[in-house]
């Protein structure tokens, strides 16, 4: 436990990181604008190293990591469980297909639905797949058991789902839909946390409401509890299924294994990606067998979705989160980083709000109109990675932190101290 709080850190790994010849982070810049497609706004870091809560720069600059490759890297970073898991399966089978049984994913599949509400896993390779399947498994459901093409799927606004086709247009927020139509068919929104737009939008066309439980890119927003209640009476009441999209809030981020549980609501079906390989690519859909059944073959596949290599690696994230009862851990470290949070907001009034939950938060702070300032999150983000602090900033007035999970106390001292010298900077 001591040592956890203290973070991960592993033999040598300060020394190890000046020991390799990188390029220079401008000449990494100077190749990225004229080789990769222009769809990032990247800050000006090119990150060579890792090690638990810690990553370095090609210039061997030390950064404390709050935003964990998006919630991705769960165990921090080059946890030395799933290194050695990665390892010791690449040496003996990367990938085989589907069209033959895979050990790892079986076992992967019965440790992730052991003690959850589903019963049956489907494997991918991301977020955005993981969505298109469960939009799929709804829409499928839907036409099976009532018998006729019902397919609307209602989603909140301000929520992400992904960005190929099907959960772009999940996604209600019309500045990533821009240029891309025609976008596929019933899909409709509403505001998020809003009883009476949802009591509205769930008829007996919806297959499927599909929310986040707690909205992610979209600023962090919590869903109240009295609403995912109502939103699961009307999905009974209407024979839709409600998803949960977990591919931000799973695997432990906010303090249960996933965060449905805070809420005492049951969704039918989840979707997983993120933090589910600890840095590994790999998603999946879990779903309650009632559900599920109607995925038969030749339905829905992925050629590299549960892969031997992913599954060892998601394996061996799931084994070390229990045997090191990480999800506990999140709770105890939550309770200090809203502390010092909220501390932070009683002494600066340009702090408004802190929102979230467990190791998933967001900090609201003023804006255009009172300050003046254009982008004050973005500005905030990019005074602290030069403080050695990575913070991300989902909207022009929210950062967003997303630590590892192996957060230790003394880090979170340390980043906040960070924060708290940058906003005195900037206003
Ligand atoms: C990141 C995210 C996605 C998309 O995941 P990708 O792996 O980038 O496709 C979907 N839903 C939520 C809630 C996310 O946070």
């Amino acid at each position: 436990m001591e040592g956890r709080k203290a973070g991960v850190c592993l033999k040598g790994a300060d020394s190890c990181a000046g020991s390799m010849e990188h390029l220079k982070t401008e000449e990494v810049k100077e190749l990225t604008k004229e080789y990769l497609m222009n769809t990032y706004g990247r800050d000006g870091i090119s990150l060579v190293h890792g090690s638990g809560a810690r990553v370095w720069d090609a210039e061997g600059r030390e950064y404390l990591d709050f935003v964990s490759g998006i919630a991705v890297c769960g165990l921090g970073h080059c946890h030395p469980r799933v290194v050695a898991a990665i390892r010791e399966q690449a040496q003996r089978l990367m990938h085989c297909s589907n069209l033959y049984h895979i050990e790892n994913q079986a076992l992967l599949a019965r440790m992730l639905l052991a003690g959850s509400p589903f019963g049956k896993a489907f494997f991918c390779n991301s977020g955005t797949e993981a969505n298109e399947a469960a939009i799929k498994l709804a829409r499928k459901y839907a036409r099976v058991k009532h018998g006729v093409a019902r397919y609307e799927i209602v989603t909140a606004l301000k929520s992400f789902h992904g960005r190929t086709l099907g959960s772009l247009t999940a996604t209600g927020q019309t500045k990533y839909h821009k240029d891309f139509g025609p976008l596929p068919e019933g899909f409709t929104y509403v505001p998020f946390n809003d009883i009476l737009a949802m009591e509205q939008a769930v008829t007996g066309k919806t297959a499927a409401v599909l929310l986040e439980p707690i909205q992610g890119e979209g600023g962090i927003y919590v869903a109240d509890e009295e609403y995912l209640w109502r939103v699961r009476e009307l999905c009974d009441e209407t024979g839709a299924i409600l998803i949960m999209d977990e591919v931000q809030t799973g695997i432990g981020r906010t303090g249960r294994m996933f965060g449905f549980e805070h809420f005492r609501v049951v969704p039918d079906a989840i979707t997983l990606a993120k933090s589910l390989g600890g840095g590994f690519p790999i998603g999946a859909l879990l779903a309650k067998d009632e559900v599920a059944e109607v995925f038969t073959p030749g339905t829905h596949a992925a050629t590299f979705g549960g892969n031997p290599l992913a599954c060892a690696a998601s394996l061996a994230v799931l084994k070390t989160m229990q045997e090191e009862d990480i999800v506990n851990h999140v709770t105890d470290v939550s309770q200090i980083l809203f502390n010092r949070l909220n501390t932070l907001k009683e002494r600066h009034p340009q702090v408004t709000e802190i929102r979230g939950r467990g190791l998933m938060v967001g900090i609201e702070v003023l804006g255009k109109p009172e300050t003046g300032i254009e982008s004050p999150a973005k500005l905030i983000c990019s005074m602290c990675a030069g403080m050695g602090l990575l913070v991300n900033a989902v909207t022009d007035t929210t950062l967003r932190l997303l630590p590892p999970l192996i957060i230790g106390e003394e880090e979170i001292e340390q980043a906040v101290d960070v924060i708290e010298q940058v906003i005195c900077a900037v206003y």
